[in-house]
């Protein structure tokens, strides 16, 4: 990242003389992080090593080699056993792979999870059972209770670990014992943790976990299956039956080595990177509560991770706050982007009973490369924002 700190420096001039210099300051994390610069390293050394790791002979078994060795670093670095991760092209592709690919004719899954879950399940043909959320997002355990109490046949629970839009975390330890209790399996989309919680918990209470290595730190388009050889899924994929026969289809190899390279570093610098962020997360929330008292900061009596704001001014759609920031050099999201780059009512929100409110959310979310100017940069033009919106 130094040489984008470098350009950030070069390009900010935001408080000098020279007002003309184009400030830019990335503090959407959540969507994907820059990559490390470890996994530049590593993924740009991989790529002059030749061979397919399913081949037979000596440049096949080396590059195996190379994959198995990358598949142990990560496991070791996040609390796995190696034999139980399935690389994959992402975290999309790995919870449709659980998804669709379950035995269970009972999908009960929350109203806050990720497209590639919801969206899987309902085109899944199963019954689908949707769990709603307090007004923190947070979600309900005597209502989960219920629904499997209810459930005469084994049913999936899916419920991801850190909220992508606003940061919330799960009671993953209560649902997981509500799971074992009523034979149901636990499935839970993990990509929002990893470099912030401590993944020892998720990795011993989820029966399926899901991993993508660009938000991370890693390269995009590779992630991870985590699910132990006792668990069976049908498969979605045919073809050469790579990765132990669960996911067909040639490793992304300098991808799986990027990942691991982007996994040990933001588990090397975890403890020292949250102490930072809590104090961020704080000051600006001070901040934005002082400058705009009638913002709400979504989920902020309950736990959050660090690294995540989601802030709601009451009468300022998200579009306007987004391009205000962005003419103003700060890239950061509404949470709820859809691939068209529109912006739609978050539909966390939505569930958390916001109502049209769900419209003008912004979400902040930064990590391993960000700086105190940045932070300072962000408050100057949400007072910036708040002046333009409010006090004409
Ligand atoms: N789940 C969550 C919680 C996410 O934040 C994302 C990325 N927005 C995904 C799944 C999809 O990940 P990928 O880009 O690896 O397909």
């Amino acid at each position: 990242m130094k040489n984008k700190s470098a350009f950030i420096n070069k390009c900010s001039g935001y408080n000098s003389a020279k007002k003309d210099l184009f400030m830019t300051i990335y503090l959407d994390y959540n969507a994907t992080a820059p990559v490390r610069e470890g996994a530049i390293r590593a993924v740009t050394d991989s790529l002059s090593a030749v061979g397919n790791p399913s081949s037979v002979h000596y440049h096949g078994r080396d590059v195996r080699k190379t994959v198995e060795q990358t598949r142990e670093t990560l496991a070791h670095h996040l609390g796995f056993n190696p034999i139980d991760i399935t690389f994959t092209s992402g975290a999309t592709e790995a919870n449709n792979m659980v998804i669709l690919g379950h035995p269970a004719n009972t999908l009960v899954v929350s109203a806050t999870e990720h497209p590639s879950v919801i969206q899987s399940a309902q085109n899944s043909g199963k019954k689908v059972v949707i769990l709603p959320v307090d007004e923190n997002g947070v979600l309900d355990c005597t209502v989960l209770e219920k629904i499997l109490r209810g459930t005469a046949e084994k049913a999936l629970v899916s419920i991801m670990a850190v909220n992508n839009e606003t940061g919330v975390i799960q009671p993953m330890l209560d649902i997981a014992t509500l799971c074992r209790q009523y034979g149901a399996e636990f499935h839970c989309d993990a990509v929002q943790a990893p470099g912030k919680l401590d993944m020892a918990e998720p990795a011993k209470l989820a029966d399926y976990l899901i991993l993508s290595a660009h938000k991370i730190g890693g390269p995009m388009g590779v992630g991870a299956l985590i699910y132990n050889h006792h668990h069976v899924l049908t498969k979605v994929f045919y073809g050469g039956g790579q990765e132990r026969r669960r996911r067909s289809g040639t490793e992304n190899v300098p991808g799986i080595i990027g990942f691991a390279a982007a996994v040990k570093q933001a588990e090397l610098e975890r403890a020292e990177k949250n102490a930072l962020w809590l104090k961020w997360q704080k000051t600006l929330e001070e901040h934005i509560h002082r400058t705009t008292p009638h913002a709400i900061i979504v989920g902020q009596a309950v736990q959050r991770v660090t690294q995540t704001i989601q802030v709601v001014l009451p009468d300022v759609p998200a579009q306007k706050q987004l391009m205000f920031m962005d003419i103003n050099g700060i890239s950061v999201s509404s949470g709820s982007a859809c691939s068209s780059g529109s912006v739609q009512p978050s539909h966390v929100l939505l569930a958390q009973g916001y109502g049209d409110r769900a419209n003008n959310a912004l979400r902040l979310s930064w990590g391993h490369a960000t700086t105190q100017e940045d932070m300072d940069n962000f408050m100057t033009v949400w007072d910036k924002m708040a002046d333009n919106f409010y006090k004409k």
